[in-house]
């Protein structure tokens, strides 16, 4: 498919996301079934590729930390980001805009309040050219350092068909086994949005197992969003302040549980 096209099914279905229902999805929880770690906290660790990624579940990181003061969170992100279309609208060499989304994934974590952010220094839509192995051993590595016991990153279709979002996924739900970690999360899309997400993406749809209520935390993930200012108003065809997209709730898909 075009480029164009793709850009323009996803701001279709940017524009339909928020006035749907996700009536058939269950309300629930990241903690359900989650035991606190030998510390007595809750840590829960997003691993994405991508500087805004950690959007996906923003609300909900900002929601759990107010209603248990046991939960502690963590970003992780693979790459610089620095190839986002942005970097044509402003001109800015591929160094440049790594420099500045890093940056601005460091505001945003801000907003967002979590205990610790991870940028490694890994190339934006390089991840399926780094060997299997190594990225399985630094997912390891990440989930050991941030000591988390819920794990979320995409599902294997990468929601958008991005590779580096498919390649990471991939290694998480390898190294996820081997960690100690008990609970993996993937982003997901409330099923009725399924044969849309798969017209555009072609590369498959995680639905949703349950959402969270995020209303109380919109102002303030909108705000984490805006902090990411070269994606928000210079990357895609429309770049306007007064765009909505995001959604009164964020839903995840429960790949993988141990006991
Ligand atoms: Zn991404």
């Amino acid at each position: 498919m075009k480029k164009s096209l793709l850009v323009i099914g996803w701001f279709a279905l940017a524009i339909i996301a928020p006035f749907a229902l996700a009536a058939a999805v269950p309300q629930g929880s990241l903690l359900d079934g989650v035991k606190p770690g030998p510390d007595g906290k809750i840590d829960l660790v997003t691993i994405f590729p991508h500087e805004d990624d950690e959007l996906n579940a923003a609300g909900t990181f900002m929601k759990l930390k107010k209603e248990d003061p046991r939960v502690r969170t963590h970003i992780v992100c693979f790459t610089l980001g620095e190839l986002s279309s942005a970097k044509e609208t402003l001109n800015l060499t591929p160094e440049f805009q790594g420099k500045i989304r890093t940056k601005e994934l460091e505001a945003a974590a801000t907003v967002i309040g979590v205990d610790s952010l991870i940028q490694l220094q890994y190339h934006d839509q390089g991840l399926p050219k780094v060997p299997p192995e190594e990225l399985r051993n630094k997912v390891l590595e990440v989930i050991e350092k941030t000591g988390a016991e819920v794990v979320i990153t995409y599902g294997p279709d990468g929601m958008t068909g991005h590779m580096d979002h498919m390649t990471l996924s991939k290694a998480v739900a390898e190294a996820f086994p081997k960690s100690a970690a008990q609970k993996l999360y993937y982003a997901a899309m409330p099923k009725e949005y399924c044969p849309l997400v798969k017209a555009i993406n072609k590369t498959g749809c995680t639905a949703a197992t349950m959402c969270v209520d995020i209303k109380a935390e919109m102002k303030l993930k909108k705000l984490a969003w805006y902090e990411h200012a070269t994606q928000k108003f210079f990357s895609g065809p429309i770049h306007s302040p007064d765009f909505e997209f995001l959604r009164e709730d964020e839903c995840f898909n429960l790949a993988a549980s141990k006991p």
